[in-house]
């Protein structure tokens, strides 16, 4: 499915919230992802705390970090 690309513009982005940290990991076992994510912190040190609790249990090697920030869009104030 293809959508056409919307034509540009102006609108301000704003940031609206408190930007959070969740990882993931990713580690294949028989072809298949683990997937499991952790909880949604707003302190991204929480994550190092995660990944090496779940590789303790699991021996899982591969994980990714995500951060995510809510924003929202207004048009742009004419000047
Ligand atoms: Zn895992």
């Amino acid at each position: 499915m293809t959508t056409p690309t919307p034509a540009p513009t102006r609108m301000e982005i704003q940031i609206t919230g408190i930007r959070k940290h969740v990882a993931e990991c990713v580690t294949e076992t028989a072809g298949k992802a683990c997937g499991i994510r952790s909880s949604v912190w707003e302190a991204p040190t929480q994550l190092n705390h995660w990944i090496r609790a779940h590789a303790g249990e699991t021996g899982h090697t591969k994980y990714k970090k995500h951060t995510e920030e809510p924003v929202s869009t207004s048009p742009k104030r004419a000047e």
